[in-house]
């Protein structure tokens, strides 16, 4: 009996643990999890269960799932950086239960009953259900360090991170509600791009986020961009790109166009690895690469010297 009760209670656990934890193997069940009798002949199959092992792309390794979270993603043989969702992203930054989280049920509409393989509300409600998220962005106030911080993460899986009038509109209210209550700005970009479904309203919030970016500055804020793999286009092209400080993670692919469309458009030969962090940081456009394991402790350590020049500056002004 309780063996019985024990082995129910582990297995309700296991349901209800984060996103952190891999999801159990398709099909496991109690029986079996236990280890298949040799020569039972049941378990021909010798294949790795599914979902359990992650080929890194760079160096072709086969790395543990479990190793993958607890690295935040990063293949421990190359440091390859694997996409990590934002729920993730802020558990990996923030002090535990400091994240307040903004605008948490904002969603889209269809301004345009816009079709193209599918309605676009079913193509939101479809990201929705897999992603768990309501949008391509979380927003918040949280606490990093001792800071206190408006954080803003986008998350890829969720329609390519596209911008849409959600995401323009969540960062935007992080940004003023930053410039209320005098907060650094911190967001983590990734994106393809403008949000095609919503057309032209999809492009006014370069306009937007930029203009509210503005209104930070003028009372001497501070906004850190950090660029994750991929950021390109619209984003890009706004916000991702107007930071006192702009960062990347190693490897991130960065640029506006693809680079086939860039070399039609300007009919010259393109450098190799032109559209990489590093290659941004040889020619002056980002400011650091800053690896994902040591974000958190650098986003304290420019936010410390970020808030004692504004003192100074206020000081000064004073
Ligand atoms: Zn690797």
């Amino acid at each position: 009996m309780a063996t019985t009760t024990f082995t129910k209670k582990s297995l309700g656990l296991e349901t209800s643990e984060p996103a952190l934890t891999p999801p159990p193997a398709k099909g496991a069940q109690t029986n079996f999890a236990k280890k298949p009798k040799l020569g039972s002949g049941k378990s021909k199959k010798r294949d790795i269960p599914e979902g359990l092992w992650t080929k890194c792309p760079k160096c072709e390794t086969m790395v543990f799932d479990k190793e993958l979270d607890e690295n935040l993603k990063v293949c421990p043989k190359c440091e390859y950086h694997f996409p990590i969702g934002a729920r993730e992203r802020i558990h990996s930054l923030v002090e535990t239960c400091t994240f307040e989280e903004m605008d948490a049920e904002m969603t889209s509409v269809d301004p345009l009953k816009f079709i193209d393989k599918t309605p676009y509300p079913k193509r939101v409600q479809e990201h929705q259900t897999a992603t768990n998220l309501k949008d391509a962005v979380l927003t918040g106030i949280c606490k990093i360090g001792e800071h206190r911080v408006a954080l803003g993460v986008m998350d890829f899986s969720f329609i390519a991170a596209s911008l849409g009038s959600v995401v323009g509109e969540k960062l935007t209210r992080l940004i003023e509600r930053a410039t209320e209550k005098e907060l650094p700005v911190i967001i983590i970009s990734t994106s393809g791009g403008a949000r095609m479904q919503e057309g032209m309203l999809s492009l006014m919030q370069m306009a937007k986020t930029s203009a509210a970016l503005a209104y930070l500055a003028q009372r001497r804020l501070p906004y850190i961009s950090m660029l994750t793999h991929p950021t390109t286009a619209g984003v890009m092209a706004s916000y991702a790109s107007l930071g006192d400080l702009i960062l990347a993670e190693p490897g991130a692919m960065i640029g506006f166009a693809g680079p086939r469309v860039i070399k039609d458009t300007t009919q010259a030969e393109l450098p190799p690895g032109f559209q990489t962090a590093e290659f941004l940081l040889d020619h002056g456009l980002i400011d650091a690469i800053v690896p994902r394991k040591e974000m958190k402790q650098r986003f304290i350590e420019y936010l410390d010297f970020l808030n004692g020049r504004q003192k100074v500056a206020t000081a000064a002004s004073a």
